[in-house]
């Protein structure tokens, strides 16, 4: 099984914060970013020569990639890359629905998820901060797109991230439990996350979280690794965590409407029976699920029902 942990090493990108000021950003290559989406051919990232960019609203610094310098840009027309017939099969694809083809890719997969992230994480930063936060007044990209500044009261601002818990919880005989979020859609089942609130550890911030949303304790909490999530500004930290008590299990019916604890085998028919449906291959979820579960889960058979 390839370990679902290759996490703990540098970025196959170097951000080059040294370079941001310096670099001449329109002579750059860049890849394109709007609204979440990242232009791609096959899956892959697409990277364009100056002379092949469309005229841009913002370009960001992303960094050194070999002996190249890359950009993000944005383009100014909101039309650009959303025709699956144009621009020799180029279109703009959402993060989310890349993340198994980017695992599936290996190391070069792993540069272009870097790149395809922190594009759209720095670029919904720049869309929903236009404002100074104390003043009012629109801001101005500079240092690169790494800084907002406010020329009314000289302050900068920089782009924010905001921590996220998530948790994979096993009772005493290593069931794991799945959880659905009123929120999603009919048989999409994960672990428990939240959001870590100011003034707490990401440990405390699990403690929390699973109380609120399952009233379960936990008796153990043991870091795992983090992912960037940025939908549309999160990182991902991620935690496994035993209960002794399955009997607590009592769930707060707004956030989580069902949960339930599965052994290795139940696990592996409910989803090649279409009845459960797990977080995409290349999630810090289904890395998570994998870890437990020792292996690569099934897939859907051909019969299941996976439309919902
Ligand atoms: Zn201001």
């Amino acid at each position: 099984m390839r370990n679902p942990w290759p996490l703990d090493r540098p970025s196959r990108i170097d951000r080059a914060a040294e370079r941001r000021e310096s670099t001449d950003l329109a002579a750059c290559d860049a890849i394109v970013v709007r609204d979440g989406r990242v232009l791609t051919a096959d899956g892959r990232l697409v990277e364009l020569a100056p002379d092949a960019q469309p005229p841009a609203s913002l370009r960001i610094y992303l960094g050194r990639d070999g002996d190249r310098d890359l950009v993000a840009l944005v383009p100014e027309d909101p039309g650009f890359g959303t025709d699956p017939d144009g621009i020799g099969g180029e279109r703009l694809r959402g993060l989310r629905d890349l993340l198994a083809g980017f695992w599936d890719r290996g190391a070069q997969g792993e540069r272009d998820h870097e790149l395809a992230s922190t594009a759209v994480a720095i670029a919904n930063w720049h869309a929903s901060h236009p404002r100074c936060a104390l003043c009012g007044e629109p801001t101005v990209p500079t240092s690169g797109g790494w800084v907002r500044r406010c020329d009314r009261d000289e302050r900068e601002h920089y782009p924010r991230t905001d921590p996220a818990i998530i948790v994979a919880i096993t009772d005493p005989v290593d069931r794991l439990l799945i959880a659905h979020a009123a929120a999603w859609s009919p048989r999409r089942f994960s672990h428990l996350a939240g959001y870590v609130e100011p003034g707490e550890t990401f440990e405390q911030a699990v403690h929390r979280e699973v109380a609120e949303e399952s009233s379960l304790t936990l008796s153990s909490v043991e870091y795992l690794g983090s992912q960037p999530w940025p939908f549309p500004a999160s990182v991902m930290v991620a935690f496994r965590a035993v209960t002794e008590d399955t009997e607590a299990l009592d769930l707060d019916m707004d956030e989580v409407s069902e949960a339930r604890f599965v052994t290795r085998e139940e696990l592996a028919e409910l989803v090649a029976s279409g009845e459960v449906i797990l977080a995409p291959k290349g999630s810090v979820a289904r890395r998570m699920l994998e870890d437990w579960f020792g292996g690569v889960l099934p897939e859907p058979r051909p019969d299941a029902t996976i439309d919902v």
